[in-house]
């Protein structure tokens, strides 16, 4: 059988036509040349590919481009990003392209299901995946009656707590091809110029298939349970809360998300997740997860282009740098901080936090798109370009999403122990306890009006606005403000 080449997010087994199969693995420093990645991101990436090069029939050839690595013939699962397929569609060597695998629905299941839409939205998607694969039915009917149990779910986070009390996942225990990726990357960086954004820190993610499944099946006993009703509340003393922390391990290949899914529904099934939060757990993956993927494809390569609400100011250095303690606003400060420290914040801090401050502020989409890519230890470039530039910037004008995820600090303070500790006030638009985040949505409607205007979702924010005394100060105040760490 010929080898098959894996890129460094194809590692796990369902990647190969047999257990026995022969792999090339290429690791190439100029990757890391050409951005500046977080620090353990960098780490992450290294250790998992060289913990895959331990297995048996596995080569892992060191080179400054893919092209130079892939010397023999090999076959090749399509790659997640167009410059990677473009690479293996030019490369001689490379004798079969097969189709993409790390997904629950193929191409043709997206095309099917999107062919003549005019919106594409992913609860509609979600559904139809369901029902294609059989997950969480009986029959022809969603288990409980209903599709979703989003009514059941996302509550504030319990009150007068500060942690969610469910067990963190078991810490990762470094090993010897850690400390060699530690050393290589203080080389790369004193020695060769790479450089690198964030702090260096214990290894948090899953770098093999055994610590993966370890921490899969550690969540779905531990955590799976109370992953619904908290999904989207934010402590500061609890960043993980009941989220699984296994984007990075799904996005590496390490774990097949068919495999996830099937875990957290058995748990259902046994009775030992109730259902709202497996259906909310579940819709994440073969919902969000797949519907994303489809559409990086899907939409026109300069898609990652879009500008509609015409964003042109670049990102300031104390946000593109992760500098939190620049930040008062305890919110924007503490998941910042969370960016730098670990490489990852769950989803609506990257929503509701960062999303929602640079879209109000007015920072170029693709540039948050690259930070996002950057920062984050699960970001790729798919997941970026509907994530990113649709969901969290509107660049789109809504082809993916109805409005904008753009919302004041009444949502924080709703969604999170925040606002208690914070030097500004969630309910102030204008004056020195002025929260940036109310007052920054306010002058962002002001500022998109013409372009929000046609949005029905929109019809009551913008009457909201206009109701308002105290635009003008309001304005003028942000406009002061500008980029500056708030
Ligand atoms: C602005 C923005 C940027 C994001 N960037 C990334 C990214 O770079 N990489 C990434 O994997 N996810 C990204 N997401 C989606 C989501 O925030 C993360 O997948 C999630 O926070 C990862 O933590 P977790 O594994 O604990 O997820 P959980 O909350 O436990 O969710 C379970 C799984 O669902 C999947 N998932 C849920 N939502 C999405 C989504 N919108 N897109 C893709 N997968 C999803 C992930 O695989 C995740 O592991 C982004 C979301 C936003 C709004
Ligand atoms: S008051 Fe405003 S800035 Fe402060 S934590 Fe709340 S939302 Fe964030």
């Amino acid at each position: 059988m010929t080898r098959r080449w894996l890129f460094a997010d194809q590692l796990g087994p369902h990647f190969l036509d047999s257990p026995g199969q022969k792999v090339l693995l290429v690791e190439s420093k100029a990757v890391f040349r050409r951005r500046v990645f977080h620090r353990q991101k960098a780490h992450l990436i290294l250790s998992a590919l060289r913990h895959r090069a331990l297995d048996d029939g596995v080569q892992l050839v060191r080179a400054e481009t893919y092209a130079e690595a892939v010397r023999e013939e090999v076959t090749v699962c399509h790659p997640t990003s167009r410059g990677a397929r473009d690479l293996v569609h030019r490369l001689l060597t490379v004798t079969e392209v097969l189709p993409p695998r790390g997904f629950v629905t193929a191409p043709a299941d997206f095309t099917a299901w999107a062919g003549g839409r005019g919106h594409l939205r992913m609860e509609d998607f979600y559904r139809d995946a369901r029902q294609r694969h059989g997950i969480l039915m009986d029959g022809d009917e969603p288990v409980g009656g209903r599709w979703n149990l989003d009514a059941d779910n996302r509550e504030p986070p319990p009150r007068g707590a500060d942690r969610l009390g469910v067990p963190p996942p078991p810490a990762i225990t470094e090993d010897e091809i850690d400390e060699q990726v530690r050393a290589d990357l203080d080389r790369w960086e004193r020695e060769d110029g790479i450089e690198f954004v964030g702090n260096d820190g214990p290894r948090l993610f899953p770098a093999t298939r055994r610590e993966a499944l370890a921490r899969l099946r550690h969540f779905v006993t531990h955590r799976l349970p109370t992953f619904g009703p908290y999904e989207d509340a934010m402590l500061a003393g609890d960043p993980l809360m009941s989220h699984s922390m296994l984007s990075a391990a799904m996005n590496l290949g390490l774990l097949d998300p068919l495999e996830v899914v099937e875990r957290a529904e058995q748990a259902y099934r046994d009775g030992d997740a109730p259902l709202a939060s497996t259906e909310g757990f579940i819709r994440q993956i073969i919902g969000w997860r797949d519907f994303i993927w489809h559409l990086y494809w899907y939409f026109e390569p300069d898609y990652r282009a879009s500008n509609e609400l015409k964003a042109r100011r670049e990102l300031p250095s104390w946000f593109a740098d992760l500098d939190a303690g620049a930040v008062e606003a305890r919110c924007l400060s503490d998941v910042l901080a969370g960016v730098r420290d670990r490489g990852w914040v769950h989803h609506i801090p990257r929503l509701m936090v960062l999303g929602n401050y640079a879209m109000q502020r007015g920072w170029r989409p693709g540039a948050m798109a690259d930070w996002f890519h950057r920062c984050f230890v699960d970001g790729y470039e798919w997941v970026m370009t509907a994530n990113v530039i649709g969901m969290s910037q509107f660049a789109d004008a809504g082809r993916m999403s109805t409005k904008p995820y753009a919302s004041g600090g009444a949502y924080i303070n709703r969604m999170s122990d925040y606002c208690g500790g914070c030097r500004y006030d969630p309910k102030v638009r204008v004056g020195d306890d002025a929260c940036p985040y109310t007052a920054g949505y306010w002058a962002f409607l002001a500022r998109n009006e013409p372009e929000l205007a046609g949005n029905h979702r929109m019809r009551q924010p913008l009457n909201g606005l206009r109701r308002l005394s105290d635009v003008e100060a309001l304005v003028e105040q942000e406009t002061a403000r500008g980029s500056r760490a708030p």
